[in-house]
């Protein structure tokens, strides 16, 4: 939508389908808007057009406090950094032994605080970063069980730092002791438990058909989908993780 008229006429219809096409600021108010902007309209010979919020504020206009023009390119920066914090704590918990981040590394590699931090991630995913670290960890751990040589390694391996707490959220992780898990994963082909990888997690793939799709152990059953955590996420049944000291990590 180049043309200036047609800009115009959005303006004029306040055509929400045109938000994000460009942005309209008034030279009389030195502001800018969206063009469905229910503000009260300028007179023509005051508007000029951007392509973008972006440019806009470069040339010193301010964003409207009614239409809030920046809203999309916020919700891309803090989808971004989101999506940083999931892969960081994917990360840490997919290398043997190691610990998950805090939730105050998290905030602090996106520059922003706890609160936000927690906030923001909320909104993006819908849960909170103690959930997504919790279901990262199941997944984490389903994977060791049938990959490492015993279940000790395998709860060291998936970052449970004691084997009394892994027992206590066992159930919960799997839907059996890690004892049955494994032996189910030696009654299915070797191909089968090759197969039981897990891919990045993505926190929008939280459709059953999303999350089951990523474990194909074992090949030839479907387990309940109730058994992974991510599907049906209920928060009462998250493994235990430490909670940090402000009550914000949950
Ligand atoms: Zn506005």
């Amino acid at each position: 939508m180049a043309d200036l008229d047609d800009r115009w006429q959005a303006v004029l219809r306040r055509d929400a389908r045109a938000d994000g096409e460009f942005v309209y600021s008034v030279t009389t108010t030195g502001v800018y808007s969206r063009p469905s902007c229910a503000a009260r309209l300028a007179r023509r010979e005051n508007v000029i057009f951007f392509d973008t919020a972006a440019q806009a504020a470069a040339a010193g206009y301010r964003p409207c406090r009614r239409c809030d023009p920046d809203r999309s390119a916020t919700s891309a920066r803090n989808l971004a950094l989101v999506i940083r914090a999931c892969r960081d704590i994917d990360g840490a918990l997919g290398q043997d032994g190691a610990e998950a981040p805090s939730l105050d590394s998290l905030a602090s590699g996106a520059r922003v605080s706890r609160f936000h931090f927690h906030r923001m991630f909320k909104k993006a995913t819908g849960i909170t970063p103690r959930a997504y670290l919790s279901s990262s960890r199941a997944r984490r751990v389903r994977t060791e069980l049938l990959r490492a040589s015993t279940v000790t390694d395998a709860i060291y391996n998936a970052g449970f730092n004691s084997n009394g707490r892994f027992y206590a959220s066992a159930p919960d992780i799997l839907g059996m002791t890690p004892t049955q898990f494994r032996a189910g994963g030696r009654g299915g082909s070797s191909s089968g438990i090759a197969s039981a990888t897990v891919r990045p997690a993505s926190p929008w793939s939280r459709s059953p058909a999303g999350e089951c799709a990523t474990l194909s152990w074992p090949p030839t059953r479907t387990p309940p989908c109730e058994n992974f955590m991510p599907c049906s996420p209920k928060p009462s049944s998250s493994p235990p993780v430490a909670r940090s000291p402000s009550g914000h990590a949950g």
